[in-house]
């Protein structure tokens, strides 16, 4: 059988790099990586001011992401990016609702609902972060924390397609604590049965939902075998000659090359 959704791996950046060591990640890194494109969609999201170095120097087959956009659209807005200028400049991708976002920025999930809805009105796809604190896993609320965080862009989707979801459990960022992959396909299944009921089942079997939470070369293997992965959304192995590697890991999942 054919793994039918397409993998999507991303390079979340974070505020990392000089202009020099995201030139040396790309030509070294990056562009070395060895994949079928027609299984495996990368994407990075460098900081906003290395974003049209990124974008000039990247092989073709990659994509360039924003790490954030705005609530709002084009005006009196200092610090922001819309998504009008977010096309206008050629990006095809957005990353919204980051933990780091929703934590030390106290982004709302209102806020992460209008600017999902400002990325479909301007075409952008979304990735899309959810996931729970520690304590929230281990008191059993976990479901009931992802349900609440994709209600609350429930309304602002009218295209899925453009929509990718990546579970991110905040207790795994940046932790070196990932996931197993029982936990994690477990809940991406959740996920799942939420897009089945309250989208369609359809859209519940294609839309990507990727992995995120201290995914690095050992542990993406065993990770992307299972059935609910579509993918990771890498942080800080992705600013690593290891990022490669991780990309390269897409290719072994079986029944996307069957
Ligand atoms: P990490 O970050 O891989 O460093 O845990 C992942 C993310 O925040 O997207």
């Amino acid at each position: 059988m054919q793994h039918e959704r397409k993998m999507i791996i991303g390079g979340n950046w974070k505020c990392n790099g000089t202009l020099q060591s995201v030139k040396d990640l790309v030509n070294n890194v990056l562009n070395q990586a060895e994949y079928d494109s027609n299984k495996v969609e990368v994407i990075v999201a460098p900081i906003s001011i290395h974003l049209s170095t990124v974008k000039a120097l990247a092989n073709d087959n990659i994509k360039v992401m924003a790490q954030n956009v705005s609530a709002t659209g084009n005006g009196a807005y200092t610090g922001e990016v819309s998504a009008e200028q977010a096309v206008d400049f050629g990006l095809e991708w957005v990353l919204i609702g980051h933990s780091e976002r929703r934590n030390v920025y106290g982004e709302t999930d209102a806020q992460v609902g209008t600017k999902v809805a400002r990325a479909q009105a301007n075409g952008l796809n979304a990735i899309v972060c959810i996931g729970e604190h520690l304590e929230q896993r281990e008191s059993g609320e976990t479901n009931n924390v992802l349900k609440t965080q994709l209600d609350a862009i429930k309304g602002s989707v009218q295209d899925w397609s453009k929509i990718v979801i990546a579970y991110e459990p905040v207790w795994a960022i940046g932790t070196g604590k990932t996931a197993t992959p029982a936990i994690a396909d477990e809940t991406h299944a959740y996920v799942r049965s939420w897009l089945s009921e309250n989208v369609s089942a359809e859209v519940a079997q294609a839309t990507r939902i990727q992995y995120g939470g201290s995914v690095n070369a050992k542990t993406a293997p065993e990770l992307i075998q299972q059935q609910n992965i579509d993918g990771f959304l890498v942080g800080g192995a992705s600013l690593k000659p290891e990022f490669k590697d991780i990309i390269s890991t897409m290719n072994t999942y079986p029944e996307a090359s069957a």
